[in-house]
């Protein structure tokens, strides 16, 4: 692992161990290749890169739980429309984590994490209760051209 993930990953280790929980290498390794490859990888996709990446083969199914803990700590999001992984963009923060937006631009997969403002979902909220919905979950993907493709 590249020095300044080495780092990162490092420095979410005591995030998590302040919260009491820990990071395995099977989870550290599967952090680390979605940080590198800066990209939302599937699963699979995520299996091959660490395979061929950092010389580390992980089963499929060691690879999902990796995810689902990560996810859980809102360290990696899962991409509803594309059914892909990606590292959160700040991570290395022990701060509570909001509802995200994500950008994604359809030609090269770019994509920059925001978060929605909090007013928003409330908006959202309420627009939805009007039609007899209630927001299970708010995060959206937004479907973009970055300024490198356009
Ligand atoms: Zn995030
Ligand atoms: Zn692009």
């Amino acid at each position: 692992m590249p020095y300044h993930l080495d780092k990162t990953l490092d420095k979410v280790v005591r995030n998590l161990k302040a919260k009491g929980k820990r990071m395995t290498s099977t989870r550290r390794v599967v952090l680390g290749s979605l940080l590198h490859a800066k990209k939302p990888l599937s699963a699979y996709e995520l299996m091959d890169y660490c395979a061929s990446t950092f010389e580390h083969s992980l089963q499929a199914m060691s690879v999902y739980r990796a995810l689902e803990f990560l996810e859980s700590e809102h360290l990696v999001h899962k991409l509803n429309t594309s059914n892909k992984f990606v590292a959160c963009s700040h991570i290395a923060q022990s701060h509570e984590h909001g509802v995200a937006q994500f950008l994604i631009c359809s030609k090269c997969d770019k994509i920059a994490e925001q978060q929605i403002d909090p007013i928003l979902i409330d908006a959202l909220t309420k627009h939805a209760r009007k039609q007899g919905f209630t927001l299970i979950q708010p995060q959206l993907e937004i479907e973009c051209i970055c300024d490198a493709c356009k």
